[in-house]
């Protein structure tokens, strides 16, 4: 069975001392959980003092971004080699990184090749904008940004891969999408994997469900069967939130069979 995922994106917020404290409380939270994976990604900054707070627990780290070279003159990015320490995921393609910081499908491709390639995991995000929604494009928005984020990926590294369906519209807006249609997103997500790079892949690998998740509605994605987890943004400063938002899926058990692939190059 494919183990639930839950994951805190913390964006640009908390100092080092105010996300110490947010992780003591999770940590306890965490404890407790049988059938979820959970995890938060704090700031760069963070990742560092972060790991060591996390370390012998059972909440898991990652990072909100990555660049695809190893080292050289990149001012201001971060390496996998330094990150690969530290975290297991690595978000790319997140809708914030897309709009204000330029990332294209393709660099997002590199990034999630290079996040497989040091050994994490990449949570791949991909989503329509209300316009496009607006405009009965939100499939094939979809598809596209997937087929070229995993084009660098062999059917082994998408079966570990993690793919975050998350409608642009719905981020920090209080605009959730429509389990049904999120359903039937996810349903068009593993049927393009399936059709690229086999069943094994479309079963195997983990989909989430990202935009204004709260302890409120968890339980209406928990339900749905095509969906492993959600990324949470706002919910996840808030340990009782985020905590109740994992406990919520982890008293759904995963229900597809898992069938592992060799990984192949
Ligand atoms: C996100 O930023 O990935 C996200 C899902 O944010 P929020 O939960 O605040 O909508």
């Amino acid at each position: 069975m494919n183990k639930k995922l839950v994951v805190g994106n913390w964006k640009m917020n908390l100092t080092v001392p105010e996300s110490t404290v947010l992780i003591e409380k999770l940590k306890k939270e965490v404890a407790k959980l049988k059938h979820v994976d959970a995890a938060v990604c704090p700031t760069y900054l963070d990742i560092y003092p972060a790991s060591k707070e996390v370390a012998g627990s059972k909440l898991n780290l990652g990072a909100q971004d990555v660049f695809y070279e190893e080292e050289g003159a990149y001012t201001g990015e971060i390496s996998p080699v330094a990150l690969a320490h530290f975290v297991k995921y690595v978000i790319v393609g997140h809708s914030e990184r897309r709009a204000m910081f330029g990332d294209t499908d393709k660099v997002v491709a590199k990034k999630a090749a290079t996040v497989v390639a040091h050994d994490m995991t990449p949570i791949i995000c991909v989503g329509e904008t209300l316009h496009e929604k607006g405009d009965g494009l939100s499939k094939v928005v979809v598809m596209s940004q997937l087929e070229t984020a995993l084009s660098h990926l062999t059917a082994g590294e998408i079966a570990e891969a993690v793919i975050a369906y998350e409608p642009v519209w719905a981020i920090g807006t209080g605009h959730i999408c429509k389990p049904v249609d999120a359903e039937k997103m996810a349903t068009n997500i593993r049927a393009l994997i399936k059709a690229l790079y086999g069943e094994n892949a479309a079963e195997n690998v983990r989909v989430l469900y990202g935009g204004s998740v709260t302890d409120e509605n968890a339980a209406d994605f928990a339900k749905l069967k095509q969906f492993d987890g959600v990324l949470v943004g706002g919910a996840s400063l808030d340990h009782e939130k985020f905590a109740k938002i994992a406990s919520t899926f982890d008293a759904v058990p995963a229900a597809k069979p898992a069938k592992k692939v060799a990984k192949k190059k």
